[in-house]
């Protein structure tokens, strides 16, 4: 009998710089790649993200010469029945970290199956830079510094040969999700984030610093929905880096992913639940015809509406108009940022707990880090200085097509700027900011 292990994958869909597979290989004669393909989750996610899954599964599977395992089920009882079938001696996988991923480890472990756990989705596992007192970071900054500082390990070279169990026909459920019509994906798998890599680096990263915020251009690395699936790891991105303004801002990007991983792993109720208490006392709107607006991209605010179509055209939004999204959601139109991140997590591709629900917490003024709730931001103003051509509203807003670049950001002051069906505003941005901030004043006397 062979000596076989199984190698579990989740959020390291790849085979490069994968030192939790290296191990299941070292240590056995035969490996059983396997993706469980976890009905809650599956039920989860949206379209978009399963066609993404879908994709990237594809990928894997032909890069491991079609011996990938895809198994629907409760991992308890999918690992159960393999390791009996194949009499398994090790199931390896690497750590998870978000609260679903470390409650289905503790199950699966709870039943005796060992899990042999190396390396993470990060370049320094969670919970592992700490104050100097050992308490965990509250502010960005100071997590950046000691992140660096601790460091992370060179990439490892993907595996010279992969010895795999051939899969049989009952262990090939490859979902058959399909990409919705009208909507365009980025191409999802590990080659494809390595080229877009390559390409990133070329051409973008030297002027990362300036065109980041820029919503109308590529100028960003898309490499947010392979990071998700650990089609890329982010010490291969990491690695390929110097110390040009450029690479020092992308550096610090990737920390960004890496603080909110640790402050979720610290405070795992802030995944749905507000991280500075005191927000959850505010008063805020039911979600109503407006939200309704906002998500269907019709708020009459065409920055706001842009992006808004941009998530379900593209499964992704630009980081600048999550901002200007966000902000209008919860201090525009008084709803509570669950509702947004709920909402985001059924688009987009790159769904990450830690980085929406905390990304949404800092633009709602209620999460970690200096960013007050009096902080609001002009949808008008942030769309004339971060989109001034208006090359982002044209692209999602046809209906604006026939406006000046001058126009576009308030169509409501040209002669023609509803000729074509765009919607009046649901609300007046300057009454509703006053009405925030009385808002916030409430909570602010209150306590
Ligand atoms: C309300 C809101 C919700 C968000 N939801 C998600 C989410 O579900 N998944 C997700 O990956 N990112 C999320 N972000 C962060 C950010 O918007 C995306 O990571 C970024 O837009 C992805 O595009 P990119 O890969 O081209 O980014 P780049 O600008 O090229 O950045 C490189 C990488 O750095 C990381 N990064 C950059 N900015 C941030 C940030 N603010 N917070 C955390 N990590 C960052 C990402 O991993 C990103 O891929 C959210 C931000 C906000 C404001």
């Amino acid at each position: 009998m062979k000596r076989r292990a199984i190698f579990w994958f989740r959020r390291d869909l790849r085979l490069a710089d994968n030192p939790a597979l290296l191990a299941a290989i070292a240590e056995s004669e035969e490996i059983i790649p396997l993706f469980i393909m976890d009905d809650a989750v599956a039920h989860r996610a949206g379209d978009h993200r399963r066609a993404y899954l879908a994709d990237s599964l594809r990928a894997l599977d032909k890069s491991l010469n079609g011996t990938l395992h895809v198994i629907s089920g409760n991992p308890v009882e999918v690992l159960t029945e393999l390791i009996a079938r194949y009499q398994v001696e090790s199931v390896h996988c690497a750590a998870e970290y978000a609260p679903y991923g470390v409650f289905r480890e503790k199950e699966i472990e709870t039943h005796g199956i060992v899990l042999t756990k190396t390396g993470s989705p990060y370049a320094v596992a969670p919970g592992r830079v700490r104050k100097s007192d050992e308490t965990p970071y509250r502010v960005y900054t100071p997590f950046f510094k000691m992140w660096a500082a601790h460091g992370w390990r060179t990439p490892v070279a993907p595996p010279k040969k992969i010895n795999s169990v051939t899969p049989e026909k009952a262990d090939r459920q490859f979902p058959d999700w399909k990409v919705p019509d009208g909507v365009v994906l980025q191409p999802a798998g590990e080659e494809a984030a390595l080229k877009r890599w390559k390409s990133f680096q070329l051409n973008e990263l030297e002027d990362y610093d300036q065109q980041r915020n820029l919503a109308g251009i590529d100028g960003t690395s898309k490499m947010s929905a392979h990071l998700r699936w650990g089609e890329i790891h982010p010490r291969t991105l990491l690695a390929g880096l110097g110390n040009s303004t450029g690479e020092q801002t992308f550096r610090k990007e990737i920390a960004w992913r890496e603080f909110y991983a640790d402050v979720l792993h610290h405070n795992p109720h802030t995944s749905r639940d507000y991280y500075a208490p005191r927000f959850a006392n505010m008063r805020y709107d039911k979600p109503g015809e407006k939200f309704k607006a906002w998500c269907e991209g019709r708020t009459g605010f065409p920055f706001v509406d842009a992006a808004m179509r941009q998530l379900v055209q593209e499964g992704w939004m630009h980081n600048r108009t999550r901002m200007v999204v966000a902000s209008f959601l919860v201090k525009d139109l008084h709803i509570e940022w669950q509702h947004g991140a709920n909402y985001f997590m059924k688009y987009l591709i790159d769904n990450d707990i830690a980085s929406n629900s905390h990304g949404w917490q800092w633009t709602a003024g209620c999460g970690t880090d200096a960013s007050p709730y009096y902080r609001i931001f002009n949808p008008i103003e942030q769309g004339k200085r971060f989109d001034e051509e208006g090359l982002y509203i044209k692209k999602y807003i046809p209906e604006l097509g026939h406006l000046s670049a001058d126009q576009l950001h308030e169509p409501w002051l040209a002669p023609e700027g509803y000729a074509h069906g765009y919607p009046k505003r649901v609300v007046d941005h300057a009454v509703e900011r006053l009405e925030s901030l009385a808002r916030l004043a409430e909570i602010k006397n209150a306590t």
